[in-house]
């Protein structure tokens, strides 16, 4: 392969430069809109998505692998979705937690959301966060060096939750 020492095949950082530097356009009122209308300077790991929904990842992960389920009507608020809408949501947010313990194989799955600023909400588009979690998770890197260890680029973690799709499909009859 390379001449890649050991931690360097496998640790990066979210704050890596990169990510770091690409901000977010001032005409971009939502993020999550743009990236459901396919806008360039977004991002965008999809999953999987159908006409109600998306599954991406995150690109700012707490933990390798890290997924949101986000609606793509442009709502914030669980009251604003009709009961179909909500049932599918969670439908589909049972269906990701089954594909984390599949592929990523957690001790457990923090599963969220924050609705609104004042409850930590970055991008207020409502989104569901699915976050795989193990025991020993916060080694030396985090605790010393104040940065995360990933084990797994995005795009290689987005593979290999695609060649899984198939349990999230027909989710929804
Ligand atoms: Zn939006």
């Amino acid at each position: 392969m390379t001449d890649l020492k050991p931690y360097e095949k496998y640790l990066w950082s979210t704050k890596r430069e990169d990510y770091e530097k690409k901000q977010v356009p001032e005409d971009i009122d939502c993020v999550f809109c743009a990236l459901v209308e396919v806008d360039e300077r977004v991002t965008k790991l999809t999953v999987f998505e159908d006409d109600f929904l998306t599954v991406q990842m995150n690109i700012y992960p707490y933990s390798t692998g890290h997924l949101m389920v986000i609606p793509k009507r442009h709502v914030n608020s669980l009251t604003d979705l009709t009961d179909e809408e909500r049932n599918r949501l969670f439908k589909m947010v049972s269906k990701v937690e089954q594909l984390q313990r599949t592929v990523v194989e957690p001790e457990g799955v923090d599963i969220g959301m924050n609705l609104g600023e004042a409850a930590g909400e970055s991008i207020l588009h409502m989104h569901v966060h699915l976050v795989p979690m193990s025991y020993g998770g916060r080694g030396f890197m985090e605790t010393a060096l104040d940065t995360k260890v990933m084990k797994k680029t995005l795009e290689d973690m987005c593979e290999d939750y695609r060649e899984q799709t198939e349990i999230l499909e027909d989710y929804w009859g």
